[in-house]
């Protein structure tokens, strides 16, 4: 099937930064794929070099098959959000929505009708005639998002949509960008995000992006479980790093421990580190088998502990506890780490 949206090969320089490096990424029709990374690491860059926003120092962008590497942004077709709504404040939220099918010559009639049914969509079908002051910041986003719409495009860019909601209103949010993608199957999405959570929970792929780098690309629930790489495990999910000896067929050696890991596709010789999320880790008092640890750490996080360890190895680990059973800090605790945690190569 022709991508709905491909970059191949695009680059971005803007005098002597690279914000974008040889980036090469398709997305299906009616896929949803997150771009995220920590902040400066060239999503937006990316984002905007699909919008038509800047122009790429070199590779193209192609939408549905076709070169529009050289075509303005309105000749795209695409519906774009931005984190600040970019809402006109002078008109109200019907005229908002409106604007982009006016700027196409679209009926009078059909425009009213389209309105008022991408209003609908969004669930703001009752304010058509306020204006953006008199909304609630998500309810700005709720219209951002209906004009993106208004023109049916094949692809949505977003770009952090959520990041300026606070935190209540963005997993409300979440739930509504979900939704909204059950109803509009056919349309390709591109999600700016610096937050894992929406990109696990929004997206069917993701790419982890580092340094104007793709890191990796790859089904949402893959990345979580199997990541190949150590920024990825770290990123997505948390994961201690530990150095560990490999033996044969995916055993691995951590102190006196030895453990199956999951490799899945790691070139051997490849320097590798053992990804174990701070959930898996198991502590309890120390009883003079497995691997020592101290405590350096503890500290409540209404859902559980979060512990700080020093293992005796010589390496730190973080663990996430329901209970701590009446450990404190200075005390020697065992710390267990289940198999089949994943291999991952160290950049
Ligand atoms: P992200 O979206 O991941 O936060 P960006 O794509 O915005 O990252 O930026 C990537 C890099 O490019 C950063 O180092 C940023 O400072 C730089 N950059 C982005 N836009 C410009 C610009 N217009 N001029 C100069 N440097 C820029």
């Amino acid at each position: 099937m022709t991508p709905a949206v491909e970059l191949r090969g695009v680059s971005v320089h803007f005098g002597r930064t690279v914000a974008l490096h040889d980036l090469s990424l398709a997305v299906a029709p009616g896929e949803t794929l997150a771009l995220l990374g920590p902040s400066g690491s060239g999503k937006s860059t990316a984002l905007k070099a699909v919008a038509g926003f800047l122009r790429p120092t070199a590779g193209r962008v192609l939408l549905a098959g076709r070169d529009v590497t050289d075509e303005p942004p309105n000749r795209r077709g695409l519906g774009v959000v931005v984190q600040s709504y970019a809402l006109f404040p002078h008109m109200t939220v019907a005229d908002n929505v409106a604007f982009g099918l006016r700027a196409r010559r679209v009926p009078r009639r059909a425009v009213a009708e389209r309105v008022a049914e991408v209003l609908d969509l969004v669930g703001m079908a009752g304010f058509r005639d306020r204006y953006p002051r008199q909304l609630s910041g998500g309810q700005q986003q709720r219209v951002a998002i209906a004009r993106a719409l208004a023109v049916r495009p094949a692809v949505l860019l977003l770009d952090e949509p959520l990041s300026a909601l606070d935190a209540a209103l963005r997993e409300e949010m979440v739930a509504e960008l979900l939704r909204l993608r059950a109803e509009l199957p056919d349309t390709a999405v591109v999600h700016v995000t610096h937050d894992q959570s929406e990109a696990l929970a929004l997206a069917d792929r993701i790419a982890v992006m580092r340094d104007a780098r793709l890191v990796e690309v790859g089904p949402a629930a893959e990345l979580y479980h199997r990541p190949a790489e150590s920024f990825t495990a770290a990123f997505l999910g948390a994961s201690n790093l530990l150095p560990v000896d490999v033996e044969d067929a995916g055993a691995v050696r951590l102190g006196g421990l030895r453990l199956a890991a999951s490799s899945a596709g790691l070139p051997s010789g490849a320097a590798v580190a053992l990804g174990v999320r701070p959930h898996r880790v198991g502590v309890r008092p120390y009883t003079g088998s497995g691997l020592a640890a101290r405590v350096l750490a503890v500290q409540w996080r209404g859902t559980g502990y979060r512990l700080d360890l020093e293992l005796e190895l010589g390496h730190r680990l973080r663990a996430e506890t329901p209970d701590v059973a009446g450990l404190a800090v200075g005390d020697r605790v065992e710390v267990s780490i289940p198999d089949g945690c994943p291999l991952v190569r160290v950049a």
